[in-house]
């Protein structure tokens, strides 16, 4: 192996620079999650964390460093000692082992509950439709919306549409679970009910990264906090380190307006 395929966690992330129009928004970002590990990624709106996000799904690509997922490159290879683009299928099925839940749940609207959740293990995966529905009931029991299959995304609430959304995430049985906001958008009364949902996956062991403003369920479920300021990491810690005793005058400024 050379030094650049030896990797340090379940998730990472090297010197990753990216520039929309010439600005740069990540500049030199380092981040490795382990697996298991539960991280919290917070930071002022414009840092760049849902853009490190999407890096890990190659929902973007990145103009330096790299981005490897269980020690194979996102986007990239290292071929010959060069990193090759991947091809487009080889990126689909890289991204399969990566879920990411957004803000804004990006359900099929046309799609029942239990469609959607159907839709990627068979597309990607090759199941059954026979298989493919029997894990989505597992998994749509798992949040609480075995009675809701058969439901239009606009027949549920928007805690409801979120909690499919992380059944959908799940069906694909991926390595890491990513969620960009995933409460942002709730109205207050069904925020409680999509954390917990996410609070029992990092019970189980999933690996998870979560962008969250709400500081006192990262406090609660993670087991790092790291603080993402114009493009940078600036600090990371154990929640209480951050959280209690932040070192960083930006990371104070930025808990003081949210707290
Ligand atoms: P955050 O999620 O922390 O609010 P983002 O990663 O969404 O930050 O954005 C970081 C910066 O990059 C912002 O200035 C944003 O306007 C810019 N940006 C993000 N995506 C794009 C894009 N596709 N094209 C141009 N600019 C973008
Ligand atoms: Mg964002």
């Amino acid at each position: 192996m050379t030094a650049a395929t030896v990797t340090r966690g379940l998730v990472d992330i090297r010197n990753v620079h990216k520039s929309f129009h010439g600005t740069e928004v990540l500049r030199g970002v380092d981040l490795t999650v382990q697996p298991g590990e539960v991280v919290a990624l917070l930071g002022p709106s414009g840092s760049g964390k849902s853009t490190l996000l999407r890096t890990i799904n190659h929902l973007e690509t990145v103009d330096a460093g790299s981005v490897t997922v269980d020690g194979e490159f996102i986007g990239y290879e290292l071929r010959h000692g060069k990193l090759h683009e991947l091809r487009e299928r080889e990126i689909l099925q890289r991204r399969t082992q990566v879920g990411i839940v957004f803000q804004n749940f990006h359900l099929f609207p046309h799609l029942t509950a239990i469609e959607n959740v159907i839709e990627a293990p068979i597309a990607l995966k090759r199941l059954s439709k026979s298989d493919a529905l029997e894990l989505a009931r597992g998994l749509l029991d798992r949040v609480g919306l075995a009675h809701k299959a058969d439901a239009y995304p606009r027949q549920l609430s928007g805690g409801q549409q979120q909690r499919v959304a992380i059944a959908r995430a799940l069906a694909l049985q991926p390595k890491v679970l990513l969620f960009d906001e995933p409460t942002s958008a709730l109205d207050p009364e069904l925020v409680g009910e999509v954390l917990d949902v996410i609070r029992d996956l990092a019970k189980l062991g999933t690996t998870l990264v979560i962008v969250t403003h709400e500081i006192g369920f990262a406090r609660e479920v993670a087991d790092r906090v790291v603080f993402l300021d114009d493009g940078r990491v600036i600090e990371q810690g154990s929640p209480d380190e951050v959280l209690s005793r932040p070192r960083h005058p930006r990371t104070r400024e930025f808990l003081a307006k949210v707290l």
